[in-house]
């Protein structure tokens, strides 16, 4: 069962999926973390919390603990409380509309029509970095503000089946018409606008396309990360948690904690810090 088109789909194991929680948990997951470290976690995590009214009522340290190995950990938090407001207003369900979805915490324009489309099979495009360089380079042949991508994808989309459709560009975006296009293999080759045309690169300044981050190693996301990892394993001192982030300087160190406790991801009391949460929706 695929999504893609022929011969294009890529072994994910959401593509395909149609249980609306399990299609909006894999969406909130590849907001910011590459498709190949996400299939063990998204398994994992629906195991876990099969439901939206699951992991509402779970405590959001055991959420994060969840999270490992996805970084970006507010998403975590959001996605609880997204899942807490299913529970309060949609009796537990995911909602089919984009502007029910899009009131969802950590939910924007992207995931909302991906959810809509590929849950509930509605006649939507979803344009995300990948499909935006499609857009930009094979149809347009110009940069593309995200108002006219919406528009292109739409008009494209047309009668087409909305998931067939949106995986297939999807795709044709990671495989092929990547930050690096592989032009000779692709098959839009004949009919590309950029390819015909030449010229600068129109992507790199098309809106949605994914800007290069800033490195990793080193950043307040690796420090965040390494204080998160420590709290699962339980509560710290205060002493204790500068020791594990001896690395930074002490300015640094207090404004990663900070962040954390002003995130509500983390706890501070007299005694140290501790992940956060409490369940809350009984169980
Ligand atoms: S021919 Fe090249 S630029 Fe055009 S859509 Fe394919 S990969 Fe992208």
């Amino acid at each position: 069962m695929s999504r893609a088109a022929p011969g294009l789909a890529r072994d994910l194991p959401w593509v395909g999926a149609r249980d609306p929680w399990a299609v909006l948990v894999s969406e909130v997951m590849l907001q910011q973390t590459p498709a190949a470290r996400v299939a063990g976690p998204w398994r994992a995590f629906l195991d876990l919390y099969p439901t939206p009214a699951a992991l509402a009522a779970a405590p959001l340290s055991e959420v994060l603990t969840a999270w490992r190995g996805l970084g970006y950990h507010r998403r975590a938090r959001d996605l609880q409380r997204a899942a807490v407001a299913l529970v309060e207003r949609h009796d537990g369900r995911v909602p089919e509309s984009v502007e029910a979805l899009r009131a969802l915490a950590g939910v924007g324009e992207y995931t909302a029509r991906a959810v809509a489309a590929f849950a509930f099979g509605a006649r939507v495009a979803v344009v995300d970095t990948n499909v935006a360089r499609v857009l930009a380079r094979a149809v347009a042949g110009r940069p593309l503000a995200a108002r006219e991508a919406r528009e292109e994808a739409a008009a494209l989309l047309g009668r087409r089946d909305p998931r067939r459709f949106n995986q297939a560009m999807i795709d044709l975006g990671a495989v092929f018409c990547a930050a690096r296009p592989r032009c000779a293999s692709c098959p839009l080759a004949r009919v590309c606008a950029w390819r015909a045309a030449g010229g600068e690169d129109p992507a790199p300044a098309s809106a949605h396309v994914t800007r290069r981050q800033a490195p990793f190693a080193g950043s307040d996301r690796q420090w965040r990360g390494r204080a998160i990892e420590r709290l699962r394993h339980g509560p710290a001192t205060a002493a204790e948690m500068h020791r594990h982030l001896a690395g930074l300087e002490p300015a640094r160190r207090r404004r990663v904690l900070e962040g954390l406790v002003a995130d509500g991801l983390v706890t501070k009391a007299r005694e140290g810090f501790a992940l956060a949460g409490a369940p809350r929706v009984a169980r």
